[in-house]
């Protein structure tokens, strides 16, 4: 049984045992120390089932509501969310580490959602055709499928799931979210900041829990869960769309990374590196979209990385929930303990550390900003998602070289351009395996737009107005008049 050190965070917690019964905690703690910030439940299956109950309950007088009712209520979680905007990103810092700066930029993120899909509920609209036989009228319309289970990271514990909870909501679908134990809080507070909004009992449920594996399988499994969205590691993905073939669910996957950030030898040196700031060390490189593998055109090697570890060199290292901080800590040891284990491997095999390349000596989950030049292609720093402030180097010679190169990877959901020529930054583009391609930007995320990645990236697209599509079923009807 956990201790509980701040009650502030008590009444966030919905869904939670009633006081006469005992149950077991999950200790949510501060990365950059590791001490405990609070407790929260650690639902069972039967937690987990209780909430299926619940959505389930809640589904059909929810659907029932007009999309301008739904519209409504989701305009007002994002009013609600932009006004306690700086309590949110206190929360986020707090269990997740990133910097304030990040956390407040991920609020924002996160708000948005619910009023993209305010927008976008009242706009689902069907569509009517003729056979092409002449036979029949072909009447489509688009029903909300049901139930559905949204299992997010604590990468970004406010907007996976708001960008999962809102076009579910807009759809007319009632759902469980299942947030990473490391981060619940966050879910807990929206949870609570949408039912002030309005949303009706029983159509947002958040379940936390030890024990994800029994838990959202028992859940899967239950005939009253029609979809499944999931964002986090391929590796988890895999074993989720296992388990939604069991029922065959509507699953949508929004899987790892392993990003090429590419300057071309025509690119301006200081808009590449201010992009690479932002690409690599937005919530200190724990990204999906993080820069993964900095592809730099020979000719600019020097120029780049020299500019780049100056600029790291320079970064205060510190809480995230410290104004003055820029770069946090990770999440936990144990991804200080995997990227120490990339760097170290690297160097074996030939690259040079020009900033950083060691854990820097205070307590908490911190990594230093380290940048790498001259890494081999085989290393596996190359091959595998860094989900730290780790930026590796590599030159090369020609586009078609870079392009190979680039596309020599299971994964493929975003990749980064610089180029002063525009159409050859858009040509470049097509040729690039990803779901997203950012061109002389170092960001790529927009609510509007579809997010999501092609290959083991995932399946599916969250944002824009496809996410909605994700929680929504076309019905067809034949008739003829
Ligand atoms: P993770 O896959 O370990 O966990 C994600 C979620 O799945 C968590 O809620 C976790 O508790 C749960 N989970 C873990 N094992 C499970 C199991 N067997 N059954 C059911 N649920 C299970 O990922 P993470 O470490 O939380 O997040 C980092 C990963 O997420 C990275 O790979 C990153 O690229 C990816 N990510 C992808 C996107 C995207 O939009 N494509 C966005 C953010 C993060």
């Amino acid at each position: 049984m956990a201790t509980s050190t701040a009650a502030p965070y008590s009444d966030l917690i919905i869904g939670a045992a009633p006081p006469n019964r005992r149950r077991d905690m999950i200790d949510v703690r501060d990365p950059s120390t590791g001490k405990v910030l609070h407790s929260v439940p650690d639902g069972t299956v039967e937690d987990g089932l209780a909430a299926v109950a619940a959505a389930a309950a809640a589904f059909g007088p929810w659907r029932a509501t007009s999309a301008r009712e739904r519209a409504e209520i989701l305009r007002r979680c994002w009013e609600l969310m932009v006004a306690r905007r700086d309590e949110i990103a206190a929360l986020i810092s707090a269990e997740n580490g990133k910097t304030l700066a990040d956390a407040r930029a991920e609020a924002d993120y996160a708000a948005e959602f619910f009023r993209w899909y305010a927008e976008e509920a009242v706009r689902a609209a069907g569509h009517l055709g003729t056979s092409p036989g002449g036979t029949n009228n072909i009447l489509v319309s688009y029903q909300p499928i049901g139930v559905a289970v949204l299992v997010t990271p604590w990468n970004f514990p406010a907007a996976m799931a708001t960008r999962k909870i809102a076009p579910a909501l807009a759809a007319g679908c009632a759902v469980v979210l299942k947030p990473a134990a490391e981060t619940p809080l966050t879910s807990y507070l929206i949870a609570r900041l949408c039912k002030e909004a309005g949303v009706p009992d029983g159509v947002i449920n958040v379940v936390t829990t030890s024990g994800s594996g029994p838990v959202v399988r028992a859940m899967l499994h239950d005939d009253r869960v029609r979809a499944l969205s999931f964002t986090g590691s391929t590796e988890v993905g895999r074993v989720l769309l296992r388990e939604a073939a069991d029922t065959v669910l509507k699953s949508s996957m929004e899987l790892g990374g392993n990003a090429p950030f590419i300057v071309l030898d025509d690119a301006d040196p200081d808009d590449a590196v201010e992009g690479l700031m932002v690409a690599k060390m937005r919530n200190g490189g724990q990204a999906c979209t993080a820069a993964n593998r900095v592809y730099v055109h020979r000719s600019l090697v020097e120029e780049v990385s020299g500019r780049l570890a100056d600029r790291f060199a320079r970064l205060v290292v510190g809480p995230g929930t410290d104004p003055a901080t820029e770069c946090g800590p990770l999440i936990n040891p144990r991804a200080v303990a995997k990227v120490a284990a990339l760097v170290e491997s690297a160097v074996a095999a030939g690259a040079r550390v020009l900033t950083g390349g060691e854990r820097p000596d205070r307590e908490g989950a911190f990594y230093a900003p380290t940048v790498l030049v001259d890494v081999p292609a085989h290393a596996d720093i190359v091959r595998e998602e860094i989900f730290g402030p780790v930026a590796s180097i590599i030159a090369f010679d020609t586009d078609d070289e870079v392009v190979r190169a680039a596309n020599d990877t299971h994964l493929g959901l975003a990749a980064y351009v610089y180029t002063s020529d525009l159409r050859r930054g858009l040509r470049m583009a097509d040729e690039l395996e990803a779901g997203m391609v950012a061109v002389n930007r170092g960001l790529v995320s927009d609510p509007a737009a579809p997010f999501g990645g092609v290959k083991q990236s995932g399946l599916g697209r969250e944002g824009g107005a496809e996410g909605m599509r994700e929680f929504m079923e076309s019905k067809y009807i034949a008739t003829s008049w």
